[in-house]
């Protein structure tokens, strides 16, 4: 699985790292790391709920 932040929709509500801290990582205005990451392996449902959170829908699931 690959989590996709579109970093031109994330508007830092830092809601994903809330819910998903092993999966989500926050720069220094606690927007999230934009681009692709690689989602480790039993970490997925973190994602899903990571994504789920965000309020801008700013993160895709792949
Ligand atoms: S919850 Fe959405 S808008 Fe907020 S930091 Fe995460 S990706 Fe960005």
């Amino acid at each position: 699985m690959r989590a996709i932040v579109d970093g031109a929709r994330c508007t830092g509500h830092a809601r994903c790292k809330a819910s998903a801290p092993e999966v989500f990582a926050l720069d220094n205005l606690g927007c999230a790391l934009p681009g692709e990451h690689a989602v480790a392996a039993g970490a997925e449902a973190a994602a899903r709920r990571g994504a789920s959170a965000c309020p801008e829908g700013a993160i895709t699931l792949e």
